[in-house]
C-alpha cells in the first residue's frame, strides 16, 4: 500500500523558562486536564505537546495563558505534519518494575528468572504504560493494600485507560475488576490488553463517563476497592461521582494530582474517610482512603 500522507496534528509549543521550574508540576497537572497524547521534550525550557483535537489544544493554550502567562510561560498553537514521532517514541518504551509488578510492552518481557507479577501493556491510545508517576503510585498503594485486594470480589477502576490498574488488581488477587472509561480509543486498547493478559473472564470494560448520570453509570455499582487515577480538577469537581462507587468500609486509591493540588483533593474527598497511605513521586501524589463503615449524609 502506498504511504498516505499523514494529516496534520494539533500541537502546542510550550516555552517554559528554566526560572519557572518550580511551577512545572502545575503545568503538568494543567496539561493533563486536556488529554494530551504525547509530550516531546524539544529543548531546554521548551516542549511540544500533541493533542487529539484542535479544540482540546486551544483550550489548553488558554488555560496555560491564564494560569502561567503572567509568570512568562508561552503556549504557541501549531498544526504540524505528524511524522510518527509519538508512535516511534512509544515503540522505544521499556518495561518498568514497581515493587513486585512489572508493566511490560510485548517487546520487552521480563526475564523468566525474575519473579514478578507481569502486566503486559501495548503502548497505544490508552494512558497507562507505567511510565507516568501517577500510575506507579497507584500500583505501589495497591501492593500495600494487597490483603484487601485479595479479599475483594471486585475492584472498580474509574478511568481505566490502558486497563493497567484493573489487570494489576486481578494479578494481586482480586476475583474481578470493572474498568470504566469514556474514551473509545482507550477502551479499545484496554480490551486488547485484557485479552493479551488472559484475564478477559475476570475483567469487564464499560464505556461510560462516570460523572454523568446514565444507566451505564448506575450499573457500575459499588466495590470495596476503587482505584481512580484521574486529575486534581476532576476530583475537586466530581468527588461525589467517585465516592458513590466506594462501599462503606471500602478503600479508595486515588492519584493523578500534584502536591500543589493535594489539599484541594483531600478537602473534596473528605467523605472518602481517613487517609491510610500516601505516596509521592516527582510532585505527583497518590492517596489511599478508608471509608468509614457508617456512611451518613454527605
Ligand atoms: N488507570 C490508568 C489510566 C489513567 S489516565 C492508569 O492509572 O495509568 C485517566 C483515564 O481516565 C483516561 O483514560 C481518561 O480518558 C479517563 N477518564 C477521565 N475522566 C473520565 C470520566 N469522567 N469517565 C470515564 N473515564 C474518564
Amino acid at each position: 500500500m502506498a504511504d498516505e500522507p499523514r494529516p496534520d496534528r494539533p500541537a502546542l509549543d510550550i516555552h517554559f523558562p528554566p526560572a519557572l521550574a518550580s511551577l512545572r508540576p502545575r503545568l503538568d497537572a494543567l496539561l493533563d486536564d486536556f488529554d494530551p497524547f504525547a509530550v516531546e521534550e524539544t529543548g531546554q525550557g521548551t516542549r511540544r505537546v500533541w493533542f487529539f483535537s484542535p479544540g482540546a489544544r486551544d483550550a489548553a493554550a488558554r488555560a496555560i495563558q491564564q494560569a502561567l502567562g503572567r509568570d512568562g510561560a508561552q503556549a504557541v498553537p501549531r498544526n504540524l505534519p505528524d511524522d510518527g514521532w509519538a508512535e516511534r517514541s512509544q515503540a522505544e518504551l521499556a518495561a518498568i518494575r514497581v515493587g513486585g509488578i512489572v508493566v511490560a510492552p510485548p517487546w520487552d518481557p521480563p526475564a523468566r528468572d525474575a519473579p514478578a507479577l507481569v502486566v503486559e501493556i501495548v503502548p497505544s491510545t490508552g494512558f497507562g504504560t507505567g511510565h507516568h508517576a501517577s500510575t506507579r503510585l497507584c500500583l505501589t498503594l495497591m501492593q500495600r493494600m494487597h490483603k484487601e485486594l485479595a479479599a475483594t470480589p471486585r475492584v472498580i477502576d474509574l478511568g481505566t485507560g490502558s486497563g493497567v490498574l484493573a489487570i494489576a488488581a486481578v494479578r494481586l488477587g482480586a476475583r474481578a475488576a470493572t474498568g470504566v472509561e469514556r474514551d473509545p480509543d482507550a477502551l479499545r486498547n484496554a480490551r486488547e490488553n485484557v485479552e493479551r493478559n488472559r484475564v478477559a473472564g475476570a475483567i469487564d470494560l464499560l464505556e461510560a463517563d462516570f460523572t454523568l448520570p446514565s444507566p451505564q453509570t448506575t450499573s457500575i455499582g459499588t466495590a470495596s476497592v476503587v482505584t481512580a487515577n484521574l486529575t486534581g480538577s476532576l476530583f475537586a469537581a466530581q468527588a461525589p461521582a467517585v465516592l458513590q462507587h466506594v462501599a462503606p468500609g471500602g478503600l479508595l486509591v486515588a492519584s493523578g494530582f500534584t502536591d500543589g493540588e493535594e489539599a484541594g483533593v483531600r478537602a473534596a474527598l473528605r467523605a472518602a474517610g481517613a487517609v491510610v497511605a500516601r505516596g509521592i513521586e516527582d510532585h505527583w501524589v497518590g492517596l489511599a482512603f478508608r471509608r468509614s463503615t457508617a456512611v451518613g449524609p454527605r
